[in-house]
């Protein structure tokens, strides 16, 4: 194994072995850009270091020194040598870029002796006592673990920094170097070498890059390279300097250079931000020639890699050199309007242009955030499950009605909940954020914020919620109503205190790029709603149908819950029918609704669906109440809920099961979508195409009995007001013994529907709502990458939706196959829906753009 490369023997594909930096330091030396001269230490000699104990090897150390005394000869100049001392950085560089993560070490190479040599080389006793002090400082911070403040201490205690007073300096430094490890500070430069090598393969494991790698999915095991290069130094005088710079701004991707600079400065005094740096413009004032030469090699780097860039240089006494180039981080509306722009200009081409955007980052701009710099000074309370993307801070509240009441007021809230229930609707509505310490990326909460687009996190094991004492606590921290917290959807982070949220603006490149998916795709995208305004918004962004509205969001509403909670609670057939009357007007006005707003598109409607309990009040508080709305004593609804009480709901009496069992549940629902559908033909001159879905079937005989039921009650409604549509009734598929047994289902079926929630529930035999609990172990653990309810186990739950499909096309070869659990906005997800042959997926309305995107990649990807 090879384990150190000289720049010119790499190359930008070599990302792997050589991290980022490394490969386009070796890149641009290739291309005869002024790259310092250098070696790159291997991510491979990085992860040889681990598996070795944390050593470095024979074999390792001989290749540094061999490739060191190759660079002594390209730069004549020597490690150690007094009278022509080389100076060089060591840096870390990942093969995924994990910005300030990691450490390195500037000016290595100096001691007492080559200062001196430096001083008589340059002329300038100020710059080589200066390099050899900010040696010391960063050697012993990086290397030694000396708290940088220490060294900060002394050299505020000066007023001036003449080159005696920096001697001195440089004297109480040692003498605290020497202080704090009972060692004097390392003359030997190859010792320092090795050393500073050391740190920076152990920087690959410190906490913070950890915690970085955790929250952006980035493999442990990659390792970093350590990048040694010639030192150029930006501080020796005012014709000296350094910065950094974007060939476009990476806020907007307007295509203009975007930077700042500092002369007389190392890369290390822009980053602290003693000093303001100037804007990159005014470098033409300063130093005409360099900035001319820069803007060239800006161009030269952007055409070379056909994307923006990320770039530092210094400028050494008039002459530019460049340390770094790499792809430019970005805001998505930047990543929007750059990709637009390159092909635009035609730089690239439209695939390219697609691949390029992460659908996940469109979140960004559909929904509020945080900036970066914000979360950088946050503090982080606790971590649960990314439930729904977005930002939300404000103030805590516990319940709907306080809610209510503080946005009234005018605050800002967050609702924390142990987990959400009906009587948590009004609240949902109103606060900015969901928090609940229970319940899974498809539970209650979880489903219902991402329809709405607010942001949420759910699972949050750690915090312990006392909604009666008004109280959250993460173990030692007590949070009191009225308390600050911020929540961050996409990461599922939870921090104290209120971080400002930036508000929503979409970009005109979305509308390009949304277009360019539409031309790319195969699959339709369709859109899981209940309301008018879920759907409206889901028109907004393009979807083409209704994969799914769950009807039993329409009964949680304030206005109609209690006579749901009659229905119920009904003792016999008769109560229940009285109940479902009250219902009807109610339910046929909401399907009215969507189909005035769906026109002609298609409309999958699932009669009622969840165990009933959801539906029920759980507090002795709420019970009363009830018990008031509904004229039923308090001690008779106690009983009844006792007779209603499952062991596990999820697997218990729902889905058809409930249309089994009540079949005049499913009656009055029918009626309510055909009389809707009567009245919207008489109105308007659409026709509306309903598509029934039925949940939860496993056997063929399930879905042969509703489906009669379904067929009589609609076609009595249409034949009584003389009206003809097209309807379809099919199933869903979401119990495993549906899946197996496709075949039988798909000659009942019109359609099939994957509901992915509760088929990854089943086939895992993980409940939906208890599994957050143990899953972020589970990724800790790698048992699996992801969370399986968030993208889906292709390996497993993948296999039975393949089954699934082939089973189904082969009793019915042109069945419509979908899919609308939560996975259907997922981008991998999406990968495999497409690649397996589905015809659409349907997703929360906010995240139809996502899906657009990823579909479109998904074709690009596979085609051939
Ligand atoms: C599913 O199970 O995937 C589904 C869409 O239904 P629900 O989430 O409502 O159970
Ligand atoms: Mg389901």
């Amino acid at each position: 194994m090879q384990f150190v490369y000289a720049f010119e023997d790499g190359t930008k594909e070599m990302k792997d072995i050589l991290g980022g930096k490394g490969a386009n330091l070796a890149e641009m030396k290739k291309i005869g850009l002024p790259v310092p001269d250098g070696f790159t230490i291997s991510t491979k000699a990085c992860m040889t270091y681990y598996n070795d104990d944390k050593t470095i090897n024979t074999t390792m150390k001989e290749a540094v020194f061999e490739q060191l005394s190759q660079l002594e000869n390209k730069t004549g100049k020597k490690l150690g040598d007094i009278s022509n001392p080389l100076l060089v950085s060591v840096r870390s560089g990942a093969v995924i870029s994990m910005p300030g993560m990691m450490d390195t070490v500037l000016n290595l190479g100096l001691n007492d002796e080559t200062v001196e040599g430096l001083k008589n080389l340059t002329n300038n006793p100020v710059f080589a006592f200066d390099s050899y002090r900010r040696f010391i400082q960063m050697f012993s911070d990086v290397v030694l673990d000396i708290e940088k403040y220490k060294f900060d201490r002394i050299y505020r205690k000066y007023k001036s920094y003449t080159s005696e007073n920096l001697e001195k300096i440089i004297e109480e430094y040692k003498s605290l170097v020497l202080k704090e490890t009972h060692n004097s500070f390392p003359q030997d430069v190859n010792l320092q070498l090795m050393m500073a090598v050391k740190a920076v393969f152990d920087s690959w494991n410190n906490h913070r890059a950890i915690i970085y790698r955790k929250i952006h999915n980035i493999p442990d095991n990659l390792g970093t390279a350590v990048n040694v290069q010639s030192m150029v130094f930006g501080n020796i005088g005012d014709t000296s300097g350094t910065g950094v710079a974007f060939t476009r701004n990476p806020s907007t991707g307007e295509n203009k250079l975007y930077g700042e600079y500092l002369l007389n400065a190392q890369g290390e005094d822009v980053v602290a931000g003693i000093r303001t740096p100037l804007p990159i413009e005014e470098l033409k004032n300063s130093l005409p020639s360099v900035f001319n030469e820069f803007v060239n090699i800006t161009n030269i780097l952007e055409n070379h890699y056909n994307d923006m860039q990320d770039i530092e240089f210094t400028i050494e006494q008039g002459k530019l050199y460049l340390l770094q180039t790499r792809t430019g981080k970005r805001t998505a509306k930047a990543a929007l309007q750059i990709a637009v722009d390159l092909v635009q200009e035609e730089k690239i081409d439209i695939n390219t242009a697609l691949l390029r955007i992460d659908p996940e980052q469109i979140n960004q701009i559909l929904h509020p955030s945080f900036s970066e710099k914000a979360l950088r000074n946050a503090t982080i309370l606790t971590k649960g499950l990314p439930a729904s993307p977005g930002a939300a801070s404000g103030k805590i509240y516990f319940d709907s009605e306080s809610i209510k009441l503080a946005k009234q007021r005018g605050e800002k809230t967050i609702l924390v909940r142990t987990e959400t229930s009906p009587e948590d609707i009004e609240g949902m509505i109103n606060t900015e954020g969901i928090l609940t310490s229970r319940g899974g990326m498809t539970s209650h909460a979880a489903v219902v914020a991402r329809a709405m687009g607010k942001c949420c996190i759910a699972g949050c094991h750690e915090v312990n919620v006392e909604e009666y004492n008004k109280k959250m606590i993460i173990g030692q921290i007590i949070l009191n109503e009225g308390d600050e917290i911020s929540l961050h959807g996409g990461t599922g982070i939870v921090y104290d205190g209120f971080i400002e949220t930036s508000e929503i603006e979409l970009p005109d490149a979305l509308n390009l790029i949304m277009k360019w998916s539409d031309d790319k795709r195969k699959l339709n995208i369709r859109a899981n709603a209940d309301t008018k305004l879920d759907a409206s918004i889901a028109i907004k962004f393009g979807a083409e149908g209704i994969g799914l509205c769950r009807t039993e969001h329409m009964f949680f509403d304030e206005s109609r819950i209690n006579d749901v909670r009659k229905l119920i609670l009904a003792d016999d057939l008769e109560g229940r029918i009285d109940a479902l009357e009250s219902l009807l007007p109610y339910q046929k006005k909401d399907f009215f609704d969507l189909f005035s707003e769906m026109k002609e598109k298609p409309v999958t409607i699932r009669l009622l669906d969840p165990p009933l309990h959801e539906f029920l009040p759980k507090e002795e508080e709420d019970i009363n109440i009830l018990s008031k709305k509904i004229n039923k004593p308090s001690d008779v609804i106690k009983r009844n809920l006792k007779e209603i009480e499952e062991v596990n709901p999820m697997l218990g009496h729902r889905g058809c099961r409930l249309g089994i069992t009540y079949p005049e549940i499913y009656e009055m629902q029918v009626k309510a979508i055909f009389e809707a559908v009567c009245e919207i033909q008489s109105k308007f001159d659409f026709t509306v195409n309903p598509e029934i879905m039925i949940p939860l079937v496993g056997f063929e005989n399930e879905l042969k009995i509703i489906k009669k039921l379904v067929k009589n009650t609609a076609n009595k409604v249409l034949n009584e007001n003389n009206v003809k549509c097209n309807y379809k009734i099919g199933t869903m598929i979401e119990v495993p013994r549906a899946a197996l047994t496709a075949d039988d289902i798909a000659k009942e079926a019109e359609f099939f529907s994957f509901g992915t929630n509760d088929l990854t529930q089943m086939t895992l035999g993980f409940s939906r709502d208890d599994s957050g609990k143990f899953i972020n172990e589970y990724k800790n653990q790698s048992i699996f990458a992801k969370n399986p309810f968030e993208s889906i186990d292709q390996n497993g739950v993948g296999k039975l939706m393949k089954l699934a499909k082939q089973l189904g096309r082969s009793t019915r070869p042109n069945l419509k196959i979908g899919i609308c659990g939560e996975h259907g906005g997922e981008p991998d997800s999406i990968e495999f829906c497409h690649k397996i042959g589905l015809d659409y997926v349907s997703c929360s309305p906010y995240r139809v753009p996502i899906a657009k995107l990823a579909a479109a990649q998904a074709a690009i990807k596979n085609t051939n």
